[in-house]
């Protein structure tokens, strides 16, 4: 700094030296401090957000009907991310007492609830005149019916917070339009949408956001597509099972495979602030442009 008065000189050295630093610090964690709760946690695609979310710096509570799968799960996420930021929460979606139990559980575990994701679900298959009401029943309870109860258990702890919240729910291209053979599943996947709109109107006073994301045949990861689901899907379509994700891929625009870490990029950028803190009742369909804005 040939020329500048000594005190310049040691101002312009001592700013530089401190750029320098801040630039040697790892970037702040866009959900650090925010406590997350992932239903159908121990599957493909709740595992996969459970995972975006600790990257992120979430506390996660996973609730999943499937004691095992939880188990492992929990254990897996508490060995890569620590034993204090993932919490199982045991949870049936369809009972009313189990659902308020497994938050209240991620409260004495955590201390709040700032951010839901409700995932938990099956698929199911039938041509009409084989729906029975049983297997509507089905769909009702564990899609309708679950998305209802653990929404509006979330919904009441984070408008009692005071701090607002975000609420994601993974729904599906089924929602928005029909499929064959699969009207029990489309109907419920329907109600799912809908729900989360009327979240968004009734939470935006109380800064709660609740936002969609629509996934379209995530086949690898998934445990969806390793039962009868997928005999049906490749009987519906005509083609061997083995040639599923290769059909999928083949109908969708960009020729892509959608993958769990897919919808999990989907539901980060809807629990994230700063990059949807401005969305609320929206619909983000992860189908490789397979879903339904276009005619082709
Ligand atoms: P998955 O089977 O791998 O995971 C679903 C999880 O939900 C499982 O761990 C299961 O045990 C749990 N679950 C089921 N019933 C429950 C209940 N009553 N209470 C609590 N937990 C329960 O499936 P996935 O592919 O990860 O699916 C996750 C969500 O995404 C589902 O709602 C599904 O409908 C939706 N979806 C998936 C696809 C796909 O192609 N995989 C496409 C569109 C939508």
């Amino acid at each position: 700094y040939v020329g500048l008065p000594e005190q310049e000189a040691f101002d312009i050295e001592y700013w530089l030296l401190e750029e320098a630093k801040l630039q040697r610090m790892p970037a702040p964690k866009a959900l650090a401090g925010k406590i997350a709760y992932v239903t159908g946690g121990a599957g493909g695609i709740g595992r996969a957000i459970a995972e975006r979310y600790l990257k992120e710096g979430a506390c996660v509570a996973l609730a999943d009907i499937d004691a095992e799968a939880l188990e492992e799960t929990v254990a897996a996420l508490k060995k890569k991310f620590g034993r204090d930021v993932v919490h199982g929460a045991r949870c049936d979606v369809t009972s009313e007492e189990s659902v308020i139990a497994s938050v209240k559980s991620t409260i004495l575990a955590f201390g709040g609830l700032d951010l839901l994701v409700s995932n938990a679900g099956i698929a199911s298959s039938a041509a009409i005149e084989d729906t029975t009401l049983a297997l509507w029943n089905r769909n009702q309870s564990i899609l309708s019916t679950g998305y209802f109860l653990v929404g509006r258990e979330a919904f009441r702890i984070m408008k009692a917070q005071r701090v607002g919240g975000a609420m994601v729910f993974i729904a599906s291209k089924n929602g928005l339009v029909a499929s064959n053979q699969a009207m029990a599943y489309c109907a419920a996947k329907a109600t799912e949408i809908h729900l989360s709109r009327c979240f968004a109107l009734e939470g935006a006073a109380f800064g709660i956001r609740s936002n969609v994301v629509n996934p379209d045949a995530v086949i690898r990861g998934s445990r969806i597509w390793s039962g009868d689901w997928s005999k049906e899907r490749a009987q519906a379509n005509k083609i061997d099972e083995e040639n599923l994700e290769e059909f999928y891929r083949q109908r969708s625009m960009l020729k892509r495979s959608v993958l769990p870490e897919d919808i999990a990029e989907g539901a980060y950028f809807f629990a994230a602030e700063h990059l949807s803190g401005k969305s609320t009742g929206n619909i983000l369909n992860v189908d490789a442009g397979n879903a339904t804005a276009f005619t082709r």
